[in-house]
């Protein structure tokens, strides 16, 4: 029979820690992804994640274009960033018009 501190040292050696919450979780995720980077890691791989979107936003990616702005979307861009643009810009349009018209 095991006490107590002998199984918590046995689970450190394995690698398996309960009491850190933080330790478990992480072994457990998948890294590189911006929900996890969400969920509260802050690893390298998932920091990276973070970044890429933020860069992503507003400047150019790997194809050369600015996307998350509607002229990208009107060149023919489908990305969720540029077709995310493309409607708020319209209901911003249609909101516009909307009180001009009345
Ligand atoms: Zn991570
Ligand atoms: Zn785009």
């Amino acid at each position: 029979m095991l006490t107590d501190e002998e199984v918590a040292r046995y689970r450190r050696e394995l690698g398996i820690t309960p009491e850190k919450v933080g330790d478990q979780s992480r072994r457990g995720r998948t890294h590189g992804l911006l929900s996890t980077y969400r969920n509260g890691c802050r690893c390298d791989p998932c920091r990276g994640a973070n970044r890429d979107k933020e860069r992503g936003r507003r400047r150019r990616n790997g194809s050369g274009r600015t996307h998350g702005i509607v002229s990208t979307y009107v060149a023919g861009c489908r990305c969720g960033e540029c077709t995310e643009a493309n409607r708020e810009a319209k209901a911003a349009y249609r909101a516009r018009t909307r009180r001009r018209a009345s």
